[in-house]
């Protein structure tokens, strides 16, 4: 076994690890293959146990969205380590860390950091539930909200791919409280509004999906469940783990200028660091221990060196705007590219594209919700994805995943990356 290289660390991984992997979708499962074992990365590169180097495209699922290995995040990191790693206590970067938030997203008044983007879907519906008395949730087929047993329920991504999406291990308790729509579909959320009068506490959504692969909101999708929720007294939830920060500085619901109730963070609030966040309306986050009765705590929560790396991303990201225009251009140039070469190839498959998330779905139906998204070629997918990795492009090992662009992208780097789109087409179509 030669642990020097990604085979070799894959084979004594799965001894000591189910799958070998400590997140399903990195077992590659769904294009086969052997996964790539990470070693560095820095700005656009990421480089593997085996000494190849290539464009990143996955930047950490979204945090990276300076690049790699970021100077500024690097240094304040390496500051607040000297003072020791965690206190369990709080600490002053929290309160400008809240503060930023606060000011950055607007329908956030009060906002708690937790660690991770699936502490804070689960913390925000035990609030909402609190808030409103009630017990059901809505949630859309396709749509992934962390692993929290209320979300294992048609879920995307990892649970999409591995065809698990009700998962053992969840209780019938649980799902029945889980009601399921199709995204983009409000005849069928007013549906199950009316069949659960007052039962419903709360509505959970990707205002953008990246979990089904990349899926935008139809026009007045976003409006109309606002409307339906205001309607019902259900809690409107955005669960912007992925596009918050991302999308626009005030995340998807500033792009749509829609209002949610909560908002739930992850992913870029951390720059890279294990860190989630929920927060929304005081009037619903003042139920909140130790203000209110619904208890959430954590004992890393707010941690020091997470506070220091999120608050330096974030910082970043609010005084400089013209990271936004910068990833709207690239967004559009290489999906501009993509789009040439499938009409130069004569094929007609569907590119979703918002900012600096896009998917390529292998499908000539237009992508709109979940079944649409599985009506894609997986097989010509899993081709194409080791066409693009042999030829240096590191990208979402699924065809339900979104690609993530980072500012260390140059117009070279993505033109390498568009090329590398043609002649991969043509190599797993063997055009
Ligand atoms: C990644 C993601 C989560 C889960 O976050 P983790 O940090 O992986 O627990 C939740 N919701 C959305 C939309 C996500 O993309």
């Amino acid at each position: 076994m030669n642990i020097s290289t990604s085979q070799g660390l894959f084979e004594k991984a799965q001894k000591f690890i189910p799958g070998g992997v400590n997140s399903p979708v990195r077992a590659f499962r769904a294009v086969g293959g052997s996964p790539v074992f990470i070693k560095s990365a820095k700005g656009p590169y990421v480089y593997d146990e085996d000494g190849n180097e290539y464009i990143e495209l996955i930047n950490s699922w979204g945090p990276m969205i300076l690049g790699h290995a970021n100077e500024l995040i690097q240094e304040a990191v390496s500051d607040a380590i000297q003072h020791s790693f965690s206190f369990g206590a709080p600490t002053r970067r929290e309160v400008e860390m809240a503060e930023l938030i606060v000011s950055m997203m607007p329908s956030v008044e009060k906002v708690r950091m937790v660690n991770s983007g699936t502490e804070a879907t689960m913390s925000a519906i035990r609030v909402a539930r609190g808030f409103t008395g009630r017990d059901k949730i809505i949630k859309f087929e396709g749509c992934y909200h962390g692993h929290g047993d209320s979300f294992l329920i048609a879920a995307g991504s990892g649970a999409v791919t591995f065809g698990t999406p009700d998962s053992p291990g969840v209780t019938k308790g649980v799902a029945n409280d889980t009601l399921t729509a199709p995204y983009n579909d409000l005849a069928a959320v007013q549906q199950l509004v009316d069949a659960n009068k007052n039962h419903i506490a709360a509505l959970i959504l990707e205002p953008v999906v990246g979990n089904m692969g990349c899926v935008l909101p139809a026009a007045g999708f976003l409006e109309g469940l606002r409307k339906i929720c205001d309607e019902e007294g259900i809690v409107l939830i955005f669960d912007e783990v992925m596009t918050g920060f991302r999308l626009s500085k005030g995340g998807a619901q500033q792009r749509f200028g829609i209002t949610p109730d909560l908002t739930t963070l992850g992913k870029i609030i951390g720059g890279g660091m294990p860190v989630g966040a929920y927060g929304g309306k005081a009037e619903i986050m003042n139920w909140v221990s130790p203000l209110g009765p619904v208890y959430q705590a954590g004992t890393l929560s707010g941690n020091p060196i997470a506070m220091a790396a999120g608050l330096t991303m974030l910082n970043y990201l609010n005084d400089h705007p013209e990271v936004y225009s910068q990833l709207e251009t690239s967004g559009h140039r290489l999906t501009s590219g993509f789009s040439n070469s499938i009409a130069k190839l004569g094929l007609d498959y569907t590119i979703n594209h918002i900012g600096s998330m896009y998917t390529l779905f292998f499908t000539d139906q237009q992508v709109t919700d979940f079944p649409s998204a599985k009506s894609s070629d997986l097989v010509l997918f899993g081709k194409y994805f080791h066409e693009m990795l042999n030829r240096g492009i590191y990208m979402g090992p699924s065809q339900f995943e979104s690609m993530f662009l980072s500012t260390a992208l140059t117009d070279a780097h993505i033109d390498r990356v568009i090329e590398a789109n043609e002649e991969s087409l043509k190599a797993a179509l063997s055009l």
